[in-house]
């Protein structure tokens, strides 16, 4: 039976229209709103599929720069499970976060595809590259970071790039095995007690050492590592790893405070904030005590991403991944990537 044109005309522009309407973004109410975000929580995680594959046009290449940023900050926290951050919809463990997300973007779909361990997480979120690294600090990753690219992209002194964890195993970030890299190009490191196979520090101790050295050094890339989430769940203490949540939820507003209130961090500067791993769902092995395999608990990660070049206010289900962070920050500090196998996340930009 033939249809007539009249109706495949009408049929194709209700199509079309539902398609564009799904793959809008959800901008997040005022912060004095009576209405919780959990209203745009639930709008936002409906667009989730529509948004696939769209593409920002209004971005430029990479080859070009395309930024105002001149420093991103990466903060990850260590561990916490989604449900007790952005999914749990009072906020109530992380109420800076829920302010911060006011002056940047959230991504409610963001995720770790790989090993969902510490070092392996790391070292996607810095190299782009998914691999089962031994977890204990024993073996470099294979491919070169964002770090090194970027001192090598600028020829600026180690100093301008750093990682700073309270845990000690993450000064393998600093390094790799690649051929032509290893070695080379390398950023500094203050990683525990003193480096490498030293034992873990406090998180306090962390944010310390990680301010002198923003005020010290005014590097263009850091990487700080907060550990207590992960460290209180593995000890079975929920009431710690709930507090944990909160106090790493003020020491981001502290990071971001003394970086809007510098003059050469101010309104140049991207934060993002995430994770390397969340923990196993409830009903998982031993629930929020481990984590390590592919549960949605261990993969959903939080991503807030705040500065000049990114949409403010908004949270977006556009499905990323944690591979996705060194494309982008070579993005927005006008580096290569060539071995990450991540992308850039073009709608974070405005
Ligand atoms: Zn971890
Ligand atoms: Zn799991």
């Amino acid at each position: 039976m033939r249809i007539p044109y009249c109706v495949k005309l009408f049929v194709s522009i209700v199509a079309l229209s539902f398609f564009y309407s799904c793959g809008k973004e959800t901008k997040i109410p005022a912060a004095n709103s009576t209405q919780d975000t959990g209203t745009a929580q639930v709008t936002t995680t409906t667009s989730t599929t529509t948004t696939v594959g769209t593409t920002n046009t209004t971005t430029p290449t990479s080859s070009e720069p395309c930024c105002k940023t001149e420093n991103v900050i990466i903060i990850v926290i260590d561990g916490p499970r989604y449900s007790e951050t952005w999914g749990d919809y009072t906020r109530q463990n992380i109420p800076n976060l829920y302010r911060l997300q006011y002056e940047g973007v959230r991504l409610d779909s963001f995720n770790n595809m790989g090993t969902t361990n510490t070092d392996s997480g790391h070292d996607a979120i810095c190299t782009g590259n998914y691999e089962n690294l031994e977890n204990t600090g024993q073996v470099l990753p294979q491919y070169s970071s964002i770090f090194q690219n970027y001192l090598k992209s600028t020829g600026k002194p180690a100093e301008k790039a750093w990682v700073i964890a309270s845990k000690d195993k993450l000064q393998i970030l600093g390094n790799c095995q690649e051929e032509g890299w290893a070695g080379k190009y390398m950023p500094r490191t203050d990683c525990g007690n003193a480096g490498l196979f030293t034992g873990y520090r406090s998180d306090d101790t962390t944010l310390i050492r990680a301010k002198n050295v923003l005020t010290t050094y005014h590097p263009n890339l850091m990487l700080i590592n907060f550990k207590d989430p992960d460290y209180y769940g593995h000890g079975m203490q929920w009431d710690n790893y709930i507090n944990a949540i909160k106090e790493t939820d003020a020491y981001v507003k502290e990071l971001y405070d003394l970086i809007q209130s510098d003059d050469t961090y101010k309104n140049k500067t991207t934060i993002i904030v995430t994770n390397d791993h969340g923990r196993h769902l409830p009903g998982v092995a031993d629930g929020y005590v481990s984590h390590g395999d592919g549960c949605d608990g261990c993969r959903h990660i939080e991503f807030l991403g705040i500065g000049p070049d990114f949409k403010v206010g908004a949270a977006l289900g556009t499905p990323y991944e944690q591979i996705d962070i060194s494309k982008t920050v070579a993005k927005l500090l006008n580096f290569n990537m060539e071995t990450s196998k991540g992308k850039v996340m073009t709608q974070l930009f405005k």
